[in-house]
């Protein structure tokens, strides 16, 4: 029924004929709105549109590509935090160079996180010091940047973080914790034996991990090895074993492995700096105990 019919002003009639509203009124309607980015630069848009002579329409998407921006900002900022990554390195700071083992191509495809999408397992091998954790918070940065959830956490304090839990009984909680980011990042597994019952609790976490979201492990072993990693060497019960073939299977199941070979990048900027020699002189270097530190 029309306004006229029914008595009411007519609403679009109405907001035509508003006379013009004040920058305060503007101001308000915008913050109500939540569109900050627009409420913040009004000033300097409305400018731009008109030297850049945009029409209604155009200078509208524009102002709404500056909120989105801004939007996109924060979010980006927020997951960033959430994923407590140790220290920020990013893809365009990691020298190629200084690591012709790795093929950049490679690299590349992996920047694309169509492996986090897939929830496939990465896994980055090789010596100490040659841009594993690097590669690791690097990657996780351009996942988050493309509005993945990631969580890094070493490997350390993950397993004894998980035994805490299962002492407490907050396993449950903890596990979903770990469970719940498209991409979980678990740096520096195999610097310390895991006893049996970490084995366990970290393979309960692989479980559930399993087909659902991507995990990318960082290791300064082969994975031949990895199954002593979760053992006590001889003393090693059978189940043990059987618990370490298990979490192979998992996650060498839909896996890349990229092995960086070569030397050590912190060793290479000593030797550069006139400090060492040689790589044979490796053993005068005191070494911190702390990998991964920038
Ligand atoms: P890993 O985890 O393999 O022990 P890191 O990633 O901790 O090694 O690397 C040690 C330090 O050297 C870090 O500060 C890292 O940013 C730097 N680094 C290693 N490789 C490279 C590289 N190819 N280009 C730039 N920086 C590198
Ligand atoms: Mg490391």
């Amino acid at each position: 029924m029309s306004p006229a019919k029914t008595g009411q002003p007519d609403r679009r009639q109405e907001l035509m004929v508003t006379p013009p509203v004040s920058v305060l009124e503007l101001d308000d309607m915008l913050t109500r709105l939540r569109l900050t980015a627009i409420r913040d630069q009004l000033d300097n848009l409305l400018e731009e549109a008109a030297r850049k002579e945009l029409n209604l329409r155009e200078a509208l998407a524009w102002m709404c590509a500056a909120e989105i921006a801004r939007k996109d900002q924060r979010r980006i900022a927020m997951a960033m935090s959430i994923a407590k990554f140790p220290f920020v390195r990013t893809l365009e700071g990691f020298e190629y160079e200084a690591q012709p083992s790795l093929d950049p191509g490679q690299i590349r495809e992996l920047a694309t996180c169509r492996w986090v999408a897939n929830g496939d397992t990465l896994l980055l091998l090789g010596p100490p010091g040659v841009g594993k954790t690097h590669l690791a918070v690097a990657l996780g940065r351009e996942a988050v940047s493309k509005g993945y959830t990631v969580q890094y956490v070493s490997a350390m304090e993950l397993i004894s973080t998980l035994a805490r839990a299962h002492n407490q009984t907050a396993l449950e909680s903890r596990l979903s914790q770990y469970g719940k980011s498209k991409l979980l990042i678990i740096d520096e597994l195999g610097y310390l034996p895991l006893e049996p019952d970490a084995a366990h609790l970290f393979f309960q976490l692989i479980s559930r991990r399993y087909e659902r979201g991507s995990v990318l492990i960082t290791s300064n072993r082969p994975v031949m090895e990895w199954g002593e990693v979760y053992s006590f060497g001889e003393g090693c019960a059978y189940g043990d074993q059987v618990v370490a073939t298990a979490i192979l299977d998992r996650l060498l199941h839909h896996s890349h492995v990229l092995t960086v070979r070569g030397d050590s990048y912190r060793l290479r900027e000593k030797r550069r700096s006139g400090l060492i020699k040689t790589s044979s002189a490796v053993s005068t270097i005191p070494t911190t105990g702390k990998e991964g530190s920038p």
